[in-house]
């Protein structure tokens, strides 16, 4: 149960405070992405709209359909008949996350834009505590995990060497704990239209565009109905775009661990030559043949498969392919809309 410490307006709309220290919006939009949701879509707006209530500003609730298979888009459909402020955008198919949250960001038209999961892990509640930081001034305010304990160990594991892996190799420093429950500014959500690219790691480029940044904890919670979308093949696959986005060094690298292994191997020559001419020694073949072959065509695979990483996303890049097709918009001839209380 959330107690809620005072009940004033969050977004104050009204005149007099407009030019007050604290920033003031009058339109936010809340982008959901969602994937095979049915079971989830009431039990997600019975607590999310008195939440939005109590900030008194024009709201609407952006939900992406990615290519559901269930009937996630009928019931967002008919919520959309009960209730102006929701809209619905279908996408073709199965796009991913990343793209069914850039959808909803190109859609979206508040001065605040919060992009929140439909399976309850993310407490709505706390948006309260994000438009908050918001008004004191933070332009991207992320809801940072308490603790991965609802993960296992496995994945905790993972997500670690991830982090420790991305700034050993990559340029921009990431919001650690961040996940895609976020407050981003109407200046960064145009920062982010901006950017061209496809393959799209956003907590990567949530970084990139700077701005002013807040976290605020919270709690995750259990998923609420059905299961989670993220295998742990899909995560590598992330993890790889992730890293061929933000860095180069994994290109760079061969060319020192080339040149480290000529100049090894010029010296073991010159330890073969001095063996066999001045003590007569014969050099023994086969086992050290074989190693170094072994070792050196591996080598050479990695390097060349690391490459082909890179190529197939500048493939992906110059297709110039869009991130993502609607099929289907509901609800957006309304502008964002003020419930009369
Ligand atoms: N989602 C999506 N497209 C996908 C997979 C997931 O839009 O291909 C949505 C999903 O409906 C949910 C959010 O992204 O609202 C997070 O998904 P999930 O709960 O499966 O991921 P996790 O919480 O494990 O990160
Ligand atoms: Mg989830």
């Amino acid at each position: 149960e959330f107690v809620f410490e005072q009940d004033i307006p969050l977004i104050d709309t009204t005149p007099a405070n407009q030019n007050g220290s604290a920033r003031s919006a009058a339109s936010l939009s809340v982008v959901v992405p969602a994937y095979n949701e049915a079971g989830n879509i009431r039990a997600f707006l019975d607590r999310l709209l008195p939440c939005l209530d109590r900030t008194r500003a024009a709201c609407e609730i952006i939900f992406v359909d990615d290519g559901s298979a269930d009937k996630t888009p009928v019931c967002v459909a008919e919520q959309c008949a009960l209730d102006a402020r929701i809209k619905l955008i279908r996408l073709s198919r199965n796009f991913g996350k990343e793209a069914a949250l850039n959808a909803g960001l190109s859609h979206a038209v508040g001065d605040l834009v919060i992009q929140i999961d439909v399976d309850l892990q993310h407490p709505p509640e706390t948006i309260d505590a994000m438009i908050k930081e918001w008004s004191l001034g933070a332009d991207i305010v992320y809801a940072k995990r308490n603790s991965r304990q609802d993960e296992s160990w496995m994945r905790r594991f993972l997500a670690r060497s991830f982090y420790r892996v991305f700034g050993l190799i990559c340029d921009v420093k990431l919001m650690e704990g961040a996940g895609d429950f976020i407050l981003l500014d109407r200046k960064v959500v145009d920062a982010l239209m901006q950017l061209p690219e496809r393959g799209r790691f956003t907590k990567g480029l949530y970084a990139w565009v700077g701005f002013r940044r807040k976290a605020v904890p919270f709690d995750v919670a259990p998923r609420a109905h059905g299961q989670s979308g993220w295998p742990l093949l899909k995560l590598a696959r992330f993890a790889m775009d992730a890293m061929t986005a933000f860095g180069s060094l994994p290109l760079k690298v061969w060319t020192y661990i080339g040149l480290l292994l000529a100049f090894a191997s010029t010296l073991y020559g010159a330890v073969i030559f001095v063996q066999k001419l001045a003590f007569g020694i014969d050099v023994p073949g086969y086992a050290s043949l074989m190693v170094a072959v072994c070792f050196l065509s591996g080598v050479q695979l990695l390097g060349l498969g690391i490459m082909g990483e890179y190529v197939s996303r500048i493939f992906a890049e110059v297709k110039q392919r869009p991130m993502f097709l609607v099929q289907e918009r509901i609800g957006f001839d309304q502008r964002p809309y003020m419930p009369q209380t």
